[in-house]
């Protein structure tokens, strides 16, 4: 017998959340969310900091909320290296963004970039690892080298806006010359977006052309502009 993961509840054979618990995931309403960056709208009209804001990204496809569920499971993952959470995880962006990958073929699917330093202190990057799994469903390479950190950079997280941007200047590298047109930059969670922007800038400057994001978590903002 196995037990929820969360709720402790028995479980069918092998599944580490029960069904009850995968309903607890909040999906986005995409009737009731900015088109752009997918915050939480009364309408599906572009929000106030989008029509502001320069994206140097195509679309974003991001799946659910970061609600209490997925904050404690995503944590779990990352500080207690819980890597029986990885295909659960892997699982619901596979399941969730058949969509994205029926209207887009991009390229090549690059994870969002850990430095050295924090990739030796967990073991694995997480975007890496779902990126893995999602190219092998929908049979699209996955490279983790077409971009690198190369700053150590504080978690940005506990930054504002302003100190975010300073925090990602010149922190990641990009190879020259992409034979790439079209790639996709996954990361587990799209908070304000800062970094995947700056990425998709690096991505844009070396050569490609279109550069799209997925990610499976938006952190929950609501916006009313
Ligand atoms: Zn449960
Ligand atoms: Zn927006």
């Amino acid at each position: 017998m196995t037990r929820c993961y969360v709720c402790f509840n028995k479980t069918s054979w092998g599944q580490v959340l029960c069904s009850d618990c995968i309903r607890g995931f909040d999906v986005i309403d995409l009737n009731q969310s900015c088109p752009m960056c997918k915050t939480s709208m009364l309408s599906s009209e572009m929000c106030g900091a989008c029509l502001q804001k320069e994206w140097h990204f195509e679309t974003l496809a991001v799946p659910f909320y970061y609600n209490a569920m997925a904050r404690y499971l995503l944590h779990d993952l990352k500080f207690y290296q819980n890597l029986l959470l990885l295909p659960i995880f892997a699982n619901l962006m596979i399941e969730s963004l058949s969509d994205y990958f029926k209207a887009h073929q991009p390229e090549v699917i690059i994870p969002v970039p850990m430095h050295r330093w924090r990739m030796l202190g967990r073991g694995f990057n997480q975007a890496h690892e779902l990126a893995k799994r999602l190219g092998r469903a929908y049979h699209i390479n996955v490279n983790p080298h077409v971009v690198q950190k190369i700053k150590h950079t504080p978690a940005q997280a506990r930054l504002d806006a302003q100190a975010r941007h300073a925090n990602l200047k010149a922190s990641f590298k990009v190879e020259k010359h992409q034979a790439f047109k079209h790639v996709v930059l996954l990361d587990d969670i799209f908070t304000t977006g800062t970094t995947v922007n700056a990425l998709a800038l690096e991505l844009i400057k070396s050569g490609i052309e279109r550069v799209d994001v997925i990610a499976l978590f938006r952190a929950h903002s609501l916006s009313f502009f």
